[in-house]
């Protein structure tokens, strides 16, 4: 528009629309139509007046000129006949109009029909987007996706004599950035897929919209292993094996089901449909023949395998969360079940869940509570023939539950971290008690994995000491192998640490594990406890009898001290007693009994021929 014309529109403007001018500093010029400009010519004074008026006006005329010139956003007035009064350059250059194609005067329809794009659908219709301004007037947001893709967005006040000014601008950018935020909220970036956010939108609507005989399966998969391919490999070789993963998961599952990822090597694929359990079962035979081609990272092959769990619609639940949850459930059951597995939702799962639920809240009450006991079993020297110390065997005496056994919630323990607060009572209780025997009577106590992971074992067992003023050299530690199979490097230095205290250490239930021999060299153990599965057979048995013989060999080949578990006969015992055996533990001696019993196990005596249980 020419610097004249544009300056011609605004002296034209009408009343009221001119008052929307005032914030950009322009005087009013409804006093000023022409007849009475000529009329008022006469007066001297007034001439003077007018004039320097004139030049006031026309002064700001000029800034209001410079102004729409150079905003760097598109404006554009119209009348109350929806006419065009007045546009600024970039509003042309928004739409694409020529300068002819904006000029005064043209009516907005014609305006748009002109425009080289579309009205966004929807975009106005957004009642958020309609404020009401304070003389009546609105304020409407308007979109447009321009062909050659930019949008620009349209702010149009619309006063109440319906005139209305707009002020334009170009958004592509912000949008883009939004829409990128927006991927970003509802993607994994590793991978591409739907991340959890956006999976469990996806299962809210499918469920919203299943027909009564539609059915949904939710597969919850997990890479089995897929830790140790992380820790061999390192993560950057993870992460592009788990691109390739995904890759053919996105094969299998197809364009008509959602494959998401849930987390690091947790992946689950939505199937909508019916004939369920067929179809999902077909899809996880082809996830399993996808998966069963070897994985490549440079030129080294990597195998993998997964273990999924299933839940399906309505019949596992029809809530999003509960859903997930079953999937869950049948997953850890299959993981449960060793690699590959792979496990349908079954009520007795959640029944277990439950179940587990609850002993899980009693243990942490228990740990409150203090609702444990320690019993200890003797452990007897054949070549003293008296007892010289006593393992400490924790019970959990609960109010409703009874007497519970270790076995039924030290797992548990270990699974929820509880292990750690009771393996500190144990020491503690242990330590504390061992002080009132006779001072050549040790204490053995068992320590978790989960104590040498999450927790300052060392520390605890110096305050169970230094609490109780228990000599280091009367406690005995005893771990299984898993200690150094999970976690050798961390393990390792503690154990160390333990032993130059002069506290000794046991390897308990050895020859149980895969690879007992391979762990006694890593440390150097003070004792070996053959497990009793070994004792099982011996005097009935030759060749169980052969192998209980070679290992007690083995153990005091190697110099460590051999006790054999789980004694319950004199026979058993008659035929130890002509081994290398230091010692031996079980019933026959005596079963674990409250510290109660301690003296009066001290004082009984158990020769060769004797057979005493208490
Ligand atoms: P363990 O350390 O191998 O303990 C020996 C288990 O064998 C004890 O079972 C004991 O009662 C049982 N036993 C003893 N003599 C005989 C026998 O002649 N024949 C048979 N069949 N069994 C015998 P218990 O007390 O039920 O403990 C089971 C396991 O629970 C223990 O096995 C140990 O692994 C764990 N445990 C017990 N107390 C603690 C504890 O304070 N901390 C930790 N972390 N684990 C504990
Ligand atoms: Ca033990
Ligand atoms: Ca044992």
């Amino acid at each position: 528009m020419p610097e004249s014309a544009s300056a011609k529109s605004a002296v034209n403007f009408d009343p009221r629309p001119s008052e929307a001018f005032a914030e950009f500093g322009a005087a009013a010029p409804i006093e000023l139509d022409d007849w009475r400009y000529s009329s008022l010519l006469n007066n001297d004074t007034l001439k003077a007046a007018l004039l320097s008026i004139h030049n006031d006006l026309d002064q700001q005329r000029r800034l209001f000129d410079v102004v729409l010139t150079n905003l760097p956003l598109g404006l554009s007035v119209f009348d109350a006949e929806q006419k065009l009064i007045v546009a600024n350059p970039r509003f042309r250059q928004l739409f694409g109009f020529g300068e002819d194609e904006a000029a005064p005067g043209t009516p907005i329809s014609s305006l748009i029909a002109r425009i080289r794009g579309a009205e966004t659908p929807g975009a106005q219709a957004s009642a958020k987007h309609r404020d009401i301004i304070s003389d009546g007037g609105r304020i409407r947001r308007r979109e447009w996706t321009m062909n050659d893709g930019r949008i620009i967005q349209s702010v149009v006040t619309i006063l109440s004599d319906g005139s209305n000014i707009s002020i334009h601008a170009d958004i592509t950018d912000e949008r883009k950035a939004a829409e990128r935020i927006a991927y970003l909220a509802h993607h994994d970036p590793l991978t591409g897929l739907p991340n959890r956010i956006s999976f469990r939108e996806k299962i809210d609507a499918a469920l919203a919209s299943r027909q009564p005989d539609e059915q949904i399966a939710l597969v919850h998969l997990n890479l089995d292993r897929f830790k140790s391919v992380n820790n061999t490999m390192g993560v950057s070789a993870g992460d592009k094996i788990l691109r390739q993963v995904a890759e053919r998961l996105r094969l299998s599952a197809g364009a008509a089901n959602t494959l998401a990822r849930l987390g690091s090597d947790e992946f689950a694929i939505l199937q909508c449909g019916r004939q369920q359990p067929w179809n999902v079962t077909a899809l996880a035979e082809q996830i399993r023949r996808e998966l069963s081609e070897p994985f490549f990272r440079g030129d080294k092959a990597v195998e993998l395998s997964v273990s999924m769990g299933v839940a399906i619609s309505p019949e596992d639940g029809t809530d999003t969360d509960v859903l997930l949850k079953h999937a869950g459930v049948a997953l850890a059951h299959a993981k449960a079940d060793g690699p590959q597995g792979e496990r349908f939702f079954t009520a007795e799962m959640e029944a277990k869940l439950n179940a587990r639920h609850a002993l899980e809240g009693d243990l942490r009450k228990a740990v409150q509570n203090e609702e444990f006991e320690l019993h200890y079993q003797p452990l007897y020297d054949l070549t003293a023939q008296r007892i010289c110390g006593f393992e400490a065997l924790i019970r959990w005496n609960h109010p409703t539950r009874g007497r519970v056994p270790p076995m039924e919630f030290i797992p548990l323990a270990e699974e929820v971290g509880l292990v750690v607060d009771i393996g500190r009572w144990v020491l503690k209780r242990a330590c504390l008690d061992a002080t009132r025997w006779p001072e050549d009577i040790k204490v053995a106590v068992n320590v978790s994995p989960i104590q040498f992971t999450n927790s300052d074992l060392p520390g605890d067992i110096r305050d169970a000491l230094d609490t109780s003023g228990l000599p280091a050299a009367r406690l005995e530690v005893e771990i299984t192998e898993s200690v150094l199979m999970e976690n050798r490097a961390v393990a390792l230095p503690i154990l160390h640490a333990i032993k130059q205290y002069g506290i000794r250490i046991a390897m308990d239930d050895f020859g149980t594990g895969y690879s007992s021999l391979s762990y006694l060299s890593s440390f150097p153990f003070d004792k070996i406890k053959i497990d009793k599965s070994f004792v099982t057979g011996i005097v009935e048995n030759r060749e169980a009898f052969a192998i209980m013989r070679a290992i007690i060999l083995l153990g005091s080949a190697l110099g460590m001290r051999v006790t054999v578990e789980g004694v319950e006969t004199a026979e058993q015992l008659a035929l130890l007693e002509r081994e290398a055996c230091n010692e031996i533990q079980g019933y026959h001696i005596s079963a674990p009994r409250p510290a109660a019993d301690v003296p009066h196990l001290l004082e009984q005596t158990f020769g060769k021929t004797a057979a005493p249980r208490s």
